[in-house]
């Protein structure tokens, strides 16, 4: 019999399996409960987007492709990222195409951190920063935003979290769960903080297309002195509802990318190459789809926050990302237990704030990438349930 408590890696096993596991479990049982649970579009790949990749095959494009990606789709990418955020990328040094925003993110990650590193993560946000970091042995130092301050990271609450150990600042805006956005003041803010240290930032930005204020998202590579210091990690899977695809890539320093490229090299080989034509298609001509879809989930936003303000959920409003994050504190419960007994009461299921790290208690994420006719029976069921409590 084999010891397995000794063969598996300390450090995984003491990584707690993901908050949000345990709803899908319940809901597998529930074949006509809505979800509103998952983070993903609810919309289908764009028809041409589809058919490049389609049409990849039929050519026989079948092989690997190089390691840091099609030299086309790192094209588009540079281009993107200049028309876009007027951010300058060496196509063939500075980036490289990987298996969904979550590779890029464990490649910085794991190509940074040495054992004791800290790594500033305010939260609540998506759950993989901190399993990432401390799996390179680094300590995850999650800094609670407020909100009061509509779950912005502030200067003081940075500075407050900086010691000699940080080494990095990952930057999760727009915000999974809580659909939070930094603007360029309060990213001036953050880079007046880092200025003279040696914090490198990874700035999660894969929901930059999905923003809903009058002021387009700004990536904190464009604030002055800190493009040197950043490394972008964006993707496909938001803006051009590619989830499946697995599609992103990251922009950066070239003394960094070139050693990422290694882990890359070695754990993956390259991105998927059929993919990698429909990425291609989606930069060159997806720009109305994300528009398209952007509306559709902006009204969706409206409708959900409106529906919660009437029945009595305090709410405030997300500008970017398709969540929101409403109060559930008036119920009197946890938001754990708010979940679990809104799914079986009512067959919909939300997500515990908790699930995403402190700060989250009190509150549950809803994800609007759902038809407007599930949003509205979501809220009447939603209501029903406040009611009867
Ligand atoms: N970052 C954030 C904030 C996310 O919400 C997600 C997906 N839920 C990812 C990264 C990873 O997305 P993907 O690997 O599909 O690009």
């Amino acid at each position: 019999m084999i010891d397995y408590s000794s063969v598996l890696n300390r450090r995984i096993q003491d990584v707690p399996p993901s908050g949000i596991r345990k709803f899908f479990d319940i809901l597998e049982d529930m074949p006509d409960a809505i979800s509103l649970g998952i983070g993903e579009p609810d919309f289908i790949t764009p028809w041409h987007i589809r058919n490049a990749g389609i049409r990849s095959l039929e050519k026989g494009y079948t092989k690997y492709t190089p390691n840091r990606g099609l030299s086309e789709l790192r094209r588009q990418i540079s281009r993107y990222m200049q028309r876009r955020f007027h951010l300058s990328y060496d196509p063939d040094e500075q980036v490289v195409v990987t298996v969904g925003g979550s590779e890029g993110l464990d490649l910085v990650l794991r190509c940074t951190i040495e054992p004791g590193d800290e790594v500033i993560i305010p939260t609540p946000s998506f759950v993989c920063y901190g399993p990432l970091s401390s799996m390179s042995l680094g300590t995850p130092v999650y800094v609670e935003t407020k909100v009061e301050n509509e779950f912005r990271l502030t200067a003081e609450e940075l500075k407050a979290a900086i010691t000699p150990r940080t080494k990095i600042l990952v930057l999760p805006y727009p915000c999974n769960p809580t659909g939070g956005i930094m603007g360029r003041s309060d990213l001036e803010a953050i880079a007046e903080v880092l200025e003279g240290t040696n914090i490198l930032v990874v700035s999660d930005e894969i929901y930059a297309e999905l923003t809903y204020g009058d002021e387009p998202h700004v990536s904190i590579a464009q604030i002055p002195g800190m493009y040197d210091r950043t490394v972008v990690v964006n993707g496909f899977s938001k803006a051009y509802s590619m989830t499946g695809w697995r599609m992103g890539y990251l922009c950066g320093p070239r003394e960094l990318v070139g050693q990422m490229l290694k882990l890359h090299q070695y754990g993956i080989m390259s991105a998927p190459t059929m993919s990698q034509y429909a990425a291609i298609e989606a930069m060159q001509y997806g720009d109305e789809d994300i528009a398209a879809m952007r509306a559709e989930y902006d009204g969706r936003r409206r409708f959900l926050l409106d529906g919660f303000r009437t029945i009595g959920l305090e709410c405030f409003e997300p500008k970017g990302a398709f969540y929101m994050f409403p109060c559930i504190r008036s119920t009197g419960l946890d938001s754990d237990a708010f979940c679990t007994e809104f799914l079986k009461a009512k067959e919909l299921a939300v997500i515990p704030g908790s699930a995403f790290g402190p700060g989250g208690e009190g509150f549950v994420r809803a994800c609007y990438a759902a038809s407007i006719q599930d949003l509205a029976e979501a809220l009447n069921r939603l209501e029903d349930f406040i009611k009867h409590r």
